[in-house]
């Protein structure tokens, strides 16, 4: 229908998790199990046509799809970067612009996944947060993200990391849906083990999430521990200062038996120092959390430096003689503007 010479979109159905599907479908007097014959059409074969789901009756076919609309990922530039990473960029219906990277390994495809257009947080070294927020993402557009690489590229996707564009848990309830449709054995059917949801700090957000009981990793950006520097860094902070977030992660460690994994972003001269390396192993110590190490990307315009090869050492060597497990990561797809904190949705 048109309204002011605007068409109305239907709501996508790729929005709905199975069990909502299921509830749609019975008030329009449709057989519960549709929705999973749906599911697995959208899911697990990545048809972008109702025509195609051949297992359910014409007239359901064609009420579908006069009540939703299935329209396929629209990615206008795929990059692949020297180390095999490939970011890609998706037009939303909007216009708006989101990106999402698979960082290939020999044992697991995993898709980092953006959560917003922007972010509201503007950390100082993420090109994200230098866009300012523009809005959150439908849980559809979030699991476009993954039928992308996993249908149109042919890589069967293992792992999901919600670590893209945007503070997922100031989307929560998209989130949650996202997972759920990832998660679902008729949808992606990837292991919630193997979803790793990590945000910048969102206090009200962590607790949720412990309260809920799912399986599903759990990763803090920390970048320091101590309160001035990591204000200076991320804005968040003042929010929810580090102090108060430590013991909200120690609490949840303690709570759900699961660990925490914290990344830490190292930028020369600024959180690099050896008493900053063993305050962060005593923290991490404290909280039950493993840590990842990530000498800093530099995006254009950037004033960060990640610290010489022999301060990142001395650096590991002083967080792990606190007794905690401290891995040292690689960042891939730099060449391409796809490492941590480099992505903007920018069409290049
Ligand atoms: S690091 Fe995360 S929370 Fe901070 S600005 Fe970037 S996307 Fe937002």
């Amino acid at each position: 229908m048109a309204v002011n010479g605007k068409k109305k979109l239907l709501p996508s159905i790729k929005d709905f998790t199975e069990e909502e599907l299921q509830a749609q479908l019975g008030q329009a007097g449709e057989k519960a199990y549709r929705s999973q014959q749906i599911f697995s059409w959208l899911y697990q074969h990545g048809v972008s046509d109702f025509s195609l789901m051949k297992n359910l009756p014409l007239t359901l076919r064609e009420k579908l799809a006069s009540s939703y609309r299935l329209s396929p990922p629209s990615v206008i530039s795929t990059q692949k970067s020297r180390d095999g990473a490939e970011k890609y960029l998706f037009r939303l219906e909007d216009g708006c612009l989101v990106e999402a990277v698979l960082i290939p390994a020999r044992h697991r495809q995993t898709v980092c996944v953006s959560t917003q257009v922007g972010c509201r947080y503007r950390c100082a070294f993420c090109a994200s947060g230098q866009m300012g927020f523009i809005r959150n993402l439908s849980p559809g557009e979030m699991v476009d993200q993954v039928l992308y690489p996993n249908f149109v590229r042919g890589v069967r996707v293992s792992h999901i990391v919600f670590m893209g564009m945007g503070e997922p848990f100031d989307n929560f309830d998209a989130l949650v849906k996202a997972i759920q449709i990832i998660n679902h054995p008729s949808g992606l059917n990837i292991g919630s083990r193997k979803i790793t949801v990590s945000t910048a700090g969102h206090i009200p957000g962590i607790e949720k999430f412990s309260q809920s009981g799912w399986q599903v990793e759990l990763a803090i950006s920390l970048h320091s521990v101590e309160e001035e520097t990591r204000s200076k860094l991320m804005p968040i902070n003042r929010i929810y200062p580090v102090k108060e977030l430590l013991a909200v992660c120690r609490r949840y460690t303690r709570e759900t038996g699961r660990l925490i994994t914290f990344e830490y972003v190292l930028l020369r001269g600024i959180n690099d120092a050896p008493e900053q390396a063993r305050a962060l192993g005593k923290a991490a110590r404290w909280v039950g959390a493993k840590i990842n190490l990530i000498p800093c990307s530099r995006f254009p315009d950037s004033p960060w430096q990640p610290p010489e090869r022999k301060t990142i050492q001395e650096f590991v060597k002083e967080v792990e003689s606190q007794g905690v497990v401290c891995t040292l990561r690689r960042s891939r797809g730099k060449d391409i503007q796809a490492a941590c904190g480099q992505l903007a949705g920018r069409n290049v």
